[in-house]
């Protein structure tokens, strides 16, 4: 095998639908066009909202595709654990790393504080943080220690991080300006997302990471802990949205594109066909395995924007 390493890491907060195993198709062709291993990881690292038998589900519509795995899930494997939830202590280990390298501050404001009327917006919707807990003096935080358990926020620098990705091209952000400083650990114990990601991926030894354009916003923090971290930048490849003929991205909601319809609908290789043509990998929808697919799989191919899935898969016409 050649040292390429992929990996698919979705949240077990629902059955997957269209979305999930489109990017699920790209990570495992990408991967295995470059004769790479294929890790699965599962993302439950929110316990209110992930169920254990959504992760068994999921399992399931993989295999039920075509899409195997070297290491992961229930399978487990060199790099175990791989779920989420029982990561803490690699997620507590790169916390203190952090701490040691960067201003980590608590910060004890609120939802309500965090989306106040005059609070910055993001490109992604979400809202970049003021900065207000960071100019608390130790003993003002003391005071609010006393009423309420702090998140931990990370500093970040007024830096610009620049990376190429495999299907959007030369990407920039700067961190400052358009990301603000970012949770590490929620006020409630639990690790974010930026850091479990980037601790979890470089445990496993993952060389490329193929996921929603959803996430591209996220990628440029995940590269700056990385190189605070000192660990190695995997190549990144963010797979266009799909979305409804409205232009709105799908959504769980869309119970048609959900895997229980679509099972019931197609069969694995009907479905691949389709991914395979929104994908640019083939002109038109023809039935077709994803192990036929890998060895002729391309990036060049891949849309770089949002695709609009046809009324003919979306199942009402
Ligand atoms: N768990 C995330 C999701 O389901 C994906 C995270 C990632 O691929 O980095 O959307």
């Amino acid at each position: 095998m050649s040292g390429v390493c992929g990996r698919f890491a979705p949240s077990p907060s629902g059955r997957m639908h269209l979305g999930n195993v489109f990017c699920a198709l790209l990570a495992w062709l990408s991967a295995r066009a470059a004769g790479g291993r294929f890790v699965l990881r599962i993302e439950d690292l929110d316990t209110q909202r992930c169920k254990p038998e959504y992760a068994r589900l999921l399992e399931e519509d993989l295999a039920w595709l075509g899409l195997d795995w070297d290491e992961g899930g229930q399978k487990g494997g060199a790099h175990a654990p791989y779920f989420q939830s029982a990561c803490g202590e690699f997620y507590e280990a790169a916390l203190q790393k952090i701490s040691g390298r960067a201003r980590v501050y608590p910060c004890f404001c609120s939802r309500a504080d965090l989306h106040a009327a005059n609070a910055p917006h993001l490109s992604d919707g979400t809202v970049r943080y003021s900065g207000r807990c960071a100019h608390l003096s130790p003993a003002e935080a003391e005071a609010l220690r006393q009423t309420r358990r702090p998140a931990l926020r990370v500093a970040v620098p007024d830096l610009d991080i620049t990376f190429s990705d495999a299907c959007r091209g030369v990407v920039t952000q700067n961190l400052a300006g358009e990301c603000g400083d970012f949770i590490l650990r929620r006020s409630d114990g639990g690790f974010a997302y930026q850091l479990a990601v980037v601790a979890d991926d470089a445990r496993m030894g993952v060389t490329q990471v193929v996921r929603g354009g959803d996430l591209l916003s996220s990628t440029p923090r995940q590269i700056w802990l990385q190189r605070l971290l000192g660990l190695p930048q995997p190549h990144y490849a963010h797979a266009p949205l799909l979305v409804g003929a409205d232009g709105v991205r799908l959504s769980k909601r869309e119970q048609s594109l959900g895997m229980d319809a679509l099972r019931a609908r197609l069969t694995p290789e009907a479905l691949t066909g389709w991914l395979a043509f929104l994908a640019g990998q083939q002109p038109a929808p023809a039935p077709v395995s994803a192990a036929a697919l890998a060895g002729r799989f391309t990036w060049d191919r891949v849309p770089k924007t949002d695709i609009i899935v046809p009324a003919e898969l979306m199942g009402n016409s």
